[in-house]
């Protein structure tokens, strides 16, 4: 992980990165327990968290560690990272070119961290994982909250990604009742 960590203080290999330099901004490995059963994987980060260099660290992160701790954990407890590093200006959404540059990293983290669930936070992240491991998967809508089967000892939990619950209230429900399918993995 320190390796991955220095090789993408250093990256300066996609169109991101002069963005990152001009702003002072960090790039946002990914935190918490590299033993961690649970990984959730979001789109890429926002202004606070290239500030910050810590996933989910705004809105979205608050509401994030209110689900993690409706299923009786912590951070500490899991993995939490992004198919892409670096911000994308505005929060744009990341481009085929950015996921497959970055999507490497994650292919590096998935391979050291070994979980029994990847628990992907919208579609990009989704839809990353299953062609990554030859899956077929429908929209997010009819998606969420299913547990699919990557391969041995792994699965695919495809959730809501929590900053929809901050412009719809109702989803938020969605996503504590499809919280309570990780709990197998605990
Ligand atoms: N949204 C994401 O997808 N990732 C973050 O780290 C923060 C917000």
């Amino acid at each position: 992980m320190k390796d991955i960590e220095d090789e993408l203080l250093a990256f300066t290999e996609s169109p991101l990165c002069e963005y990152r330099t001009e702003n002072k901004y960090f790039p946002v490995v990914g935190e918490g327990s590299c033993v961690a059963d649970i990984v959730f994987i979001g789109e890429a980060p926002g202004k606070t968290e290239a500030e910050t260099g810590k996933p989910f660290c705004g809105r979205s992160g608050k509401l994030l560690d209110e689900l993690i701790a409706s299923i009786g954990l912590v951070r500490a407890d899991v993995y939490i990272t992004n198919i892409v590093k670096d911000r994308p200006p505005e929060n744009r959404d990341p481009t085929a070119e950015e996921i497959k540059i970055y999507g490497l990293f994650l292919d590096r983290q998935l391979e050291i961290l070994k979980p029994k669930v990847v628990t992907t936070l919208g579609r990009f992240a989704m839809n990353y994982i299953a062609q990554k491991y030859k899956v077929s998967v429908g929209p997010i809508g009819e998606m969420h909250g299913k547990v699919v089967e990557l391969k041995s000892r792994m699965s695919l939990v495809p959730l809501y990604h929590p900053a929809v619950a901050l412009y719809n209230g109702s989803h938020k429900q969605t996503l504590l009742d499809d919280f309570q399918v990780l709990k197998q993995f605990i």
